[in-house]
């Protein structure tokens, strides 16, 4: 057995990550002891009769005490709070991390509020399902997913090495990269999608020739794979846009100016324009069925007759 890369743990908020965290940390041996909290005092009773923690404490600043890793998965939104709060309580040399889905605004939120003698280096899984809360966590989640490293310049390195090699050991595949360049990649691959999922579930259901339940009944023609998205935490993503508005609205023009290409074609009847445009995409999925981040099982994997 080789020691454990951390002696304790401070695990804030308990959601899926936190949770996902917590399990596949303590599955792989990665600290002596795991200390978690949670903001409600429900979802801190649900952890402790789950035993995914070996302490369940009250606040964030009791949490963190002694902790030699920090990671704080809650809404980017409240990073900044809890910042605040745990900052004179960090251990020196901490590690304090966190999971936030843009990197940019946790950045800018939570390092003025941490001393000098901690090593700060943000972190995003990109690995997550469309349920939430201290039950919908599994120890397997972060299995062959990336996981973006964002550390600030100047960072320490053998922190940044240790972090990275947390995560791989809770299986991810670490990449590191800017802020920045992050918030970018991520509006384009995991914001915007969202983004479109959750207009167009709007748009069908306000529709009136279409009943609600003919949308139901028929949605297996590409709504249902939407509605999986949009069914995504309304708090984690409201902070999304507003923490990455300007690289989110970005990429906004730039798929309204497509769309409207394709509106054009559409209008037009120009089938050559669509046959190629759509052959490009397929080729793209092909790409991420190689990559290993997809099945390329018919209908998304699912096993006849059963709906996940
Ligand atoms: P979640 O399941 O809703 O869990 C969020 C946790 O944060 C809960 O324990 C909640 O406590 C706590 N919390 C909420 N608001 C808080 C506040 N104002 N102050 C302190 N704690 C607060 O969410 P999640 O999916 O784990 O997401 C957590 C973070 O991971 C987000 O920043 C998100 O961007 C990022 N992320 C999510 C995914 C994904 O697919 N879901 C993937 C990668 C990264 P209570 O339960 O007591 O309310």
């Amino acid at each position: 057995m080789t020691a454990p890369l951390f002696d304790t743990i401070a695990v804030i908020g308990l959601g899926l990550i936190g949770s996902s965290i917590a399990r596949a940390a303590r599955a792989q041996g990665a600290a002596r002891r795991i200390v978690g909290t949670a903001r409600s005092p429900q979802t801190r009773r649900r952890v402790v009769e789950l035993g995914i923690a070996d302490q369940v404490v009250e606040s964030n600043a009791a949490a963190v005490e002694g902790a030699d890793l920090v990671i704080v998965c809650i809404p980017v939104g409240a990073c900044g709070a809890v910042a605040k709060e745990i900052g004179s309580h960090l251990a020196p040399g901490a590690i304090v991390s966190d999971v936030g889905s843009v990197k940019g605004s946790v950045m800018r939120d939570m390092g003025p509020h941490l001393p000098k003698n901690v090593h700060f280096v943000p972190a995003h899984p990109v690995a997550g399902t469309e349920y939430s809360g201290p039950d919908a966590g599994f120890a397997e989640l972060f299995v062959n997913r990336w996981c973006i490293l964002t550390p600030p310049e100047g960072a320490d390195a053998k922190a940044v090495d240790k972090l990275a090699a947390f995560w791989r050991l809770l299986g991810a595949n670490v990449e590191i990269m800017t802020a920045e360049h992050h918030d970018l990649v991520l509006a384009i691959t995991s914001h915007l999608p969202h983004l479109i999922a959750y207009t167009i579930v709007g748009t069908a259901d306000e529709l009136q020739t279409v009943t609600r339940s003919e949308v139901l009944k028929f949605s297996a023609g590409g709504f249902r794979d939407f509605t999986r998205i949009a069914a995504s935490d309304p708090t984690m993503w409201r902070d999304v846009f507003l923490a990455n508005k300007d690289a989110v609205l970005e990429m906004l023009g730039r798929f309204n100016e497509d769309v409207s290409a394709l509106t054009k074609a559409i209008r037009r009847g120009d089938g050559e324009a669509l046959y190629e445009h759509f052959t490009r995409t397929r080729d793209i999925r092909r790409g991420i069925i190689e990559a290993g981040q997809e099945t390329d099982e018919p209908d998304f994997g699912r096993r006849h007759g059963h709906e996940d």
